[in-house]
């Protein structure tokens, strides 16, 4: 289930053009644009931490966690990018001129192909985020799951240590919870006839 509070979804990014940024993406290689990963990694170490990066360190200066997550990014962005492509849910075409941001450092080793938009962006590439949410919020909803605009989260049910749902008001103002929500002690007691939207799982 996604709640949107707004009447319409997709916040700012509606308004972006959504490029997004693969490292190693598939019309890279298929261009034959080398991007390692090594290099991947030292740019994206350099900028997301600046004052540790350390190029002689392991881990380039930052923890191990951080390390671990830039490794996720540069194995996992590109066969993502490829699901969301084949389900219909963001259909990309490349934009090969278009360089990084901080392209002129040297850890830059591959300072343009990274970049891919939604196969419908204008040529300027504006319209990406309008095309982006809509093909998202359509694929999704064909694969069930249920999108509700104009509710806004009002907080989250715990049990213990874990989040088991939220607690929402929708566009009349009535409370609703996710199906965990039900069990909560706490919100039966605060609202006994709450209705109840939906399940989670
Ligand atoms: C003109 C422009 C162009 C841009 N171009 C790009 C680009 O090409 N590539 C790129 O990567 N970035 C781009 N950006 C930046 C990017 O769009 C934003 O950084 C990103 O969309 C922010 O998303 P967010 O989810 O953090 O926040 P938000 O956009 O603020 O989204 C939060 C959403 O949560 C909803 N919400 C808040 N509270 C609740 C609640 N209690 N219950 C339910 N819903 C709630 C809000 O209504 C909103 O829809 C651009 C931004 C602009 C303005």
């Amino acid at each position: 289930m996604l709640l949107e509070k707004a009447p319409e979804l997709g916040g700012t990014a509606r308004k972006a053009a959504f490029w997004y940024w693969v490292p190693n993406n598939e019309p890279m290689r298929a261009a034959g644009i080398a991007d390692l990963e090594d290099g991947f990694l030292r740019y994206v170490a350099r900028l997301s931490r600046p004052t540790r990066y350390d190029p002689d360190s392991p881990t380039l200066g930052v923890s191990e966690h951080e390390y671990a997550m830039y490794k996720a990014i540069y194995e996992s962005a590109s066969p993502a990018a490829e699901l969301l492509n084949a389900r219909g849910a963001l259909p990309y075409r490349h934009v090969p001129d278009a360089c990084d941001y901080w392209s002129e450092i040297p850890e830059d080793a591959a300072p343009r192909g990274r970049v891919l938009i939604h196969r419908d962006a204008a040529e300027s590439m504006s319209g990406g985020g309008l095309h982006s949410i809509t093909s998202m919020a359509a694929a999704a909803t064909r694969d069930g799951a249920d999108i509700r605009v104009s509710h806004r989260v009002q907080r989250a049910v715990v049990d213990g240590r874990r989040v088991v749902g939220v607690e929402a008001t929708n566009p009349d103002g009535a409370r609703c919870g996710s199906g965990p929500a039900r069990r909560s002690s706490s919100l039966r007691a605060d609202s006994p006839t709450i209705p109840i939207c939906a399940a989670t799982s």
